[in-house]
C-alpha cells in the first residue's frame, strides 16, 4: 500500500475561535486583510478580526476588492497593496474567491513573477504567513495549496499550486455562514461534496484521503433533505463547514477531475457558481467512472446510503432545481476546452474529447 499525505494547515474550528486564537494572528505587525466586497463587514468576522489584532498590538489594511471567481489582475493588485502597505502577513476572509486571491497576493508580495510564469505554475516556494477564515461551506480553500484564478487569456480558470500556499492557520467559526444566501449555502455545499466524491474518482486518490472523503460524504449527503427542502440550522452548517474543511483535505492530495475542469466554462461562459456547475456535472461523471471502476463508485454511493448511480443523479436534479440552457455548439467548445485542463488527465479514468462532450450534454441538455 502506497501512501503520501501532507497537509500542514493549523485547523481550529470553534465558536468564537478567532477571538479566542489571538495566537494565531502574532505572525508580524501589520496584515493585509484580503476579503470580497462586502459580507465580511456584515457577518462579523472583519470586525472579530480587527478587535485581535488590535489586542495584539498589530496594524492592519483591508483590501476588499476580491470579486467572485477572482482575476489573475485582482491578485496583482493585491499585492501591489501588500507592499505599498508593508504588510508582513495576510488574513483572508471570506469564500473561495478572497481565500483563493489571498494565497496568490501572499505569494506574489514576496516574489517578482511574470504573469505568464505565474500560469505557467513557476510559483516560488516563499509566501506571506496566511490566515484563513471560511464564511462559506463549500471550498476547502482554507486547507489546499491552491489558488483558483480567472484567466481570460485562456477563457477558463488556472489554479497555481505550491505547497507555500497552505494556510498557517485555517479557524473555523460556524456563526459567519449564518448570513448567508440559501442558493449560496447550496452551491457551496455541493462543491464540497463534490471535492470528496472527486478525490475518490482521482489518479491520485489514496487510502487516508478515502477515510476523509467518505466521512464528508457521509455528512453532507445527511442533510441533501435540507439542501432540497430548506431548514438548515446552526447545527446543520456547523456540520457543512466542517465537510467543506474535510473535503478541502481531500482535494489538497488528490486534486481535482474533470468534474471540475468541466465545471469552469459553465462558470466562465454562463456565470454559474462554482459549485452548481460541478453539481451540474457531477452525477453523469460518476456514472462514466463507474465503466471502469465499479467497486470506488459502489463505495462513494455507500456512503450515502444509495445503490444505484441513477438515485444519485436524482438527488443532485432535486437540490439543483431546473437547469440552465444550453446549446450543443457551446458545449462542443467547453469540451475542447476541458479536454486540455489538468483535472481531466487527473481523473481514475481520463475520458475523451468525445466522452467529454458526451458527459456535457447528458448532464446539460
Ligand atoms: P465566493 O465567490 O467566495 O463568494 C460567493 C458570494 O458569497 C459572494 O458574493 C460573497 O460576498 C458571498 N459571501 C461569502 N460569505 C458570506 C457570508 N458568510 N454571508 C453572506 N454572503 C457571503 O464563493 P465560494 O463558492 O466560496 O468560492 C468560489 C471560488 O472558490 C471559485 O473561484 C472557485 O474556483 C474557488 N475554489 C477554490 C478551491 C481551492 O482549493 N482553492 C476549491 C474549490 C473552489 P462578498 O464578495 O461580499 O464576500
Ligand atoms: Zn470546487
Amino acid at each position: 500500500m502506497g501512501l503520501g499525505f501532507y497537509m500542514p494547515t493549523r485547523v481550529i474550528m470553534d465558536e468564537e475561535c478567532v477571538k479566542r486564537n489571538k495566537a494565531a494572528f502574532a505572525v508580524g505587525r501589520k496584515a493585509l486583510i484580503v476579503t470580497g466586497k462586502s459580507s465580511a463587514k456584515e457577518n462579523g468576522a472583519l470586525a472579530d478580526v480587527v478587535e485581535v489584532l488590535g489586542r495584539n498590538g498589530a496594524s492592519y489594511a483591508v483590501f476588499d476588492k476580491v470579486m467572485t471567481n477572482p482575476t489573475v489582475e485582482c491578485a496583482y493588485e493585491g499585492a501591489e497593496a501588500a507592499m505599498e502597505e508593508e504588510a508582513d502577513f495576510i488574513v483572508a476572509i471570506g469564500g473561495g474567491s478572497p481565500m483563493d486571491a489571498a494565497k496568490a497576493i501572499a505569494l506574489l508580495a514576496v516574489n517578482d513573477i511574470e504573469k505568464k510564469d505565474l500560469l505557467a505554475g513557476r510559483t516560488g516556494t516563499t509566501a506571506l504567513p496566511m490566515i484563513h477564515i471560511p464564511t462559506t461551506a463549500g471550498t476547502g480553500s482554507e486547507v489546499t495549496p491552491y489558488s483558483v484564478l480567472t484567466n481570460h487569456e485562456k477563457q477558463t480558470k488556472t489554479s497555481i499550486s505550491a505547497p507555500c500556499l497552505f494556510p498557517s492557520y485555517a479557524l473555523l467559526d460556524p456563526k459567519y455562514l449564518r448570513s448567508l444566501s440559501e442558493k449560496t449555502t447550496v452551491n457551496t455545499a455541493i462543491d464540497s461534496l463534490s471535492h470528496s466524491v472527486e478525490g475518490m474518482m482521482s489518479a491520485r486518490s489514496n487510502v487516508m484521503a478515502d477515510v476523509i472523503a467518505r466521512e464528508a460524504i457521509r455528512i453532507i449527503s445527511g442533510l441533501f433533505p435540507k439542501l432540497a427542502h430548506g431548514g438548515l440550522d446552526d447545527g446543520d452548517r456547523a456540520k457543512l463547514l466542517y465537510a467543506s474543511m474535510l473535503g478541502g483535505t481531500v482535494i489538497s492530495q488528490t486534486k481535482t477531475t474533470a468534474v471540475h475542469a468541466m465545471g469552469y466554462s459553465l462558470t466562465y461562459f454562463k456565470n454559474i457558481d462554482h459549485g452548481r456547475a460541478n453539481g451540474l456535472l457531477l452525477g453523469e461523471f460518476t456514472e462514466y467512472t463507474e465503466k471502469f471502476a465499479p467497486d470506488r463508485i459502489k463505495d462513494i454511493l455507500s456512503c450515502m446510503g444509495m445503490s444505484e448511480t441513477e438515485e444519485f443523479k436524482n438527488v443532485l436534479s432535486s437540490i439543483l432545481g431546473e437547469k440552465e440552457s444550453f446549446a450543443v455548439e457551446e458545449l462542443d467548445m467547453y469540451a475542447d476546452i476541458a479536454s486540455q485542463a489538468g483535472g481531466t488527465k487527473n481523473s481514475f479514468h481520463c475520458p475523451e474529447r468525445d466522452e467529454i462532450l458526451e458527459i456535457y450534454k447528458k448532464s446539460l441538455l
